[in-house]
């Protein structure tokens, strides 16, 4: 574990994510140290990002999306949904902020080497294991099989669309679950516990890293142990 570090971090790039036509905004924000080195993180870690000299509003948590193997940035996956994100979520590029961290236990995978691995994540939660899925493209020989099961509300509501498409190539599977589909849907339909049901995944040689709301961390963890996931191999970032 990295000790936390306090930063002040300049917003480098500021890009929205979700479909312009959807009424959520998700946005790519990249920020940079400034007259400093980035600590090095595990992927899955967050920190805690506020505006300078400010407590309102308060700061929030953020997990860093970006691989620790490119220590000139931070990049999150932030949603505007409260008076901090939607700050975070129009902030001008040149802007400071302070950030705290890297913090949490982010998802260890080096006592897994050999297993399959399960990233399951939905929303924003796909920020985390992204960084996760980025180190692993680059160690790809040292994990099995690689499945990702992102869920999203409706096909506007869709992140990295290209960049799971491009995952492919690294033998690396996507499973998209849409709660809201349409007949021109051909992945699942429903909440991301339900996609995992139905591949009846085995948990004898394999991980699972759990992203996004407790309902759905909740939801997935009940899912998982009934298909035979020992508590050990259900992996938490916090
Ligand atoms: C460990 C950890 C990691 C996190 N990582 C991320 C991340 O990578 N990206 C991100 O956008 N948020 C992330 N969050 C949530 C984030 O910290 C804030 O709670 C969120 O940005 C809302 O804060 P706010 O101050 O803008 O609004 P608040 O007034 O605190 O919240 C407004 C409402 O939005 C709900 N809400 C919060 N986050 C979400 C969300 N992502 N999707 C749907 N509803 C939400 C809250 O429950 C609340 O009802 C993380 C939280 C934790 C604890």
């Amino acid at each position: 574990m990295q000790h936390s570090s306090t930063y002040r971090m300049r917003v480098k790039e500021n890009i929205r994510m979700t479909a312009p036509d959807c009424r959520d905004t998700v946005v790519k924000l990249t920020l940079e140290p400034i007259n400093t080195t980035l600590a090095s993180f595990i992927p899955g870690q967050f920190v805690m990002i506020g505006l300078p000299g400010l407590d309102d509003p308060a700061p929030g948590y953020f997990a860093i999306a970006s691989t620790p193997e490119n220590p000139q940035v931070y990049e999150f996956f932030i949603k505007d949904a409260g008076p901090l994100s939607s700050y975070l979520c129009h902030v001008d590029v040149g802007a400071i902020l302070e950030v705290d961290g890297p913090m949490g236990k982010g998802f260890d995978l080096t006592r897994f080497k050999g297993d399959d691995v399960y990233l399951i994540g939905v929303g924003t939660g796909i920020a985390p294991l992204h960084s996760v899925c980025l180190n692993i493209v680059r160690h790809r020989e040292d994990y099995g099989r690689v499945i990702i099961y992102a869920g999203f509300l409706t096909e506007l509501h869709q992140l990295l669309t290209d960049e799971l498409d491009e995952w492919a190539k690294y033998d690396i599977e996507v499973s998209v679950s849409l709660e809201i589909g349409h007949e021109d849907w051909d992945g699942p339909i429903g909440y991301v516990q339900h996609a995992l049901e139905s591949d009846k995944l085995d948990g004898a040689h394999a991980v699972a890293c759990l992203a996004g709301m407790s309902s759905m961390v909740d939801a997935c963890t009940k899912t998982l142990q009934n298909l035979g996931f020992n508590d050990n191999r259900i992996l938490l970032n916090h």
